[in-house]
């Protein structure tokens, strides 16, 4: 039968083509549209049934494609946005499929677009009638600044699939758990005067003082309470991240910044580190009210973690003869987990990701095909 869709390495190369930048900054940040199309062209072509879906307000689309009907399934989940680049870092054309000893080179060729080609190739090589149950492809928006699309998703879909993997790189490794993230600004208002009348002010730079020293009691608290043995960094960590303040040294100093993020482990969630957090400043507010501003950076991801009993990670795990383990950086799945039970395993390393020549190591093709083959014939067939 003739092959409906192009070679794995053309599909490839036609995702890392078409620029799908994420943003925070609107002048940089780019629609996904084109990128969408051309997945939805690809599954069409191997039968799937095709939903394009506008994230409400904005350029941006998930695609949810699906094959077969009935009850339950595989859903493969992937981003199709990346990180912007840095011109001067990259030694190849981030929008170019470079071969070269051994490596894929490319923005997205592990983070993650290339997932989608590694799903049509091994989809088309499977024969669909022997389908019991439907395979769903999802291709999410905005994973890269404030997951609005896997958000959007897990709110408005009905479907409910009996497991879904999400391919971001893991090496291939099973990963049922890992740390949320989420980061603050402190601004610190005092009043400015001249440095040689004290009285003149209040220097933002001493109240900071007293700031700092409560976040540090606190990123000690968190870690002599919450601890996660599975993690190698087992407990959550805080990391003070910049302080800004002050320009002229005989003037009192009105303004200080202090930026921070903190990393929770499952069990601790975003809103109990809230609370800790407020705890923590009350008495510096009570004693300067007004004069400490407290707001989130970016958007925050809660921690994940499925239990390695769950039925649906003891048959992955099964079924690929892998065992399930965890990771420090964030994922769609603590969304998704609203759909259904959530993994995640890809191919290449992400180590790679979001760094200037970006790879996928090549001795990663045939294994993750097989792994992708055999989930696909075990769960839906
Ligand atoms: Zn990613």
């Amino acid at each position: 039968m003739k092959r409906k869709i192009p070679s794995f390495i053309q599909m490839y190369e036609s995702f890392i083509k078409i620029p799908t930048i994420s943003s925070e900054k609107k002048t940089i940040d780019q629609s996904n549209k084109v990128l969408i199309d051309l997945l939805a062209n690809y599954f069409s072509e191997l039968n799937f049934l095709i939903q394009i879906i506008n994230i409400p307000n904005t350029n941006k689309f998930n695609m949810l494609s699906s094959l077969g009907i009935g009850n339950g399934g595989l859903l493969f989940s992937g981003h199709t946005d990346t990180v912007d680049f840095d011109e001067n870092a990259w030694t190849k054309d981030p929008f170019k499929l470079t071969k070269k000893d051994d490596k894929l080179y490319g923005l997205g060729v592990v983070d993650m677009k290339g997932f989608f080609a590694f799903l049509l190739d091994v989809i088309s090589s499977i024969n669909i009638k022997k389908l019991k149950k439907p395979i769903y492809i999802l291709a999410t928006a905005n994973e890269e600044t404030d997951m609005s699309g896997a958000r959007y998703f897990s709110q408005s879909t009905n479907i409910k699939p009996d497991c879904i993997i999400i391919g971001e790189p893991t090496s291939l490794k099973l990963i049922k758990a890992h740390k949320g993230h989420i980061s603050y600004k402190i601004d610190i208002i005092g009043n400015t005067g001249h440095s040689s009348n004290p009285s003149n002010g209040i220097n933002s730079i001493e109240i900071a003082y007293e700031v700092i020293k409560n976040l540090i009691d606190l990123k000690k608290y968190l870690q002599q309470n919450y601890s996660h043995q599975d993690f190698s960094i087992s407990y959550p960590t805080m990391n003070l991240g910049s302080i800004n303040g002050g320009n002229a040294i005989n003037r009192i100093c009105s303004l200080c910044s202090i930026t921070f993020e903190i990393r929770p482990i499952p069990k601790l969630n975003l809103k109990t580190l809230e609370i800790l957090l407020k705890e923590k400043l009350k008495k510096i507010n009570k004693k300067w009210p007004n004069r400490i501003f407290l707001k989130n950076l970016f958007f925050s991801v809660p921690a994940y973690e499925i239990s390695k009993k769950h039925k649906i990670v003891q048959k992955i795990e099964n079924f690929c003869k892998i065992e399930s383990t965890t990771a420090n950086y964030c994922t769609e799945a603590p969304f998704l987990n609203k759909i259904a039970p959530t993994l995640i395993l890809g191919p290449g390393s992400i180590d790679q990701a979001h760094y200037p020549d970006e790879y996928l190591h090549c001795s990663f093709i045939e294994p993750t095909k097989n792994i992708l083959k055999q989930l696909i014939i075990k769960f839906c067939c």
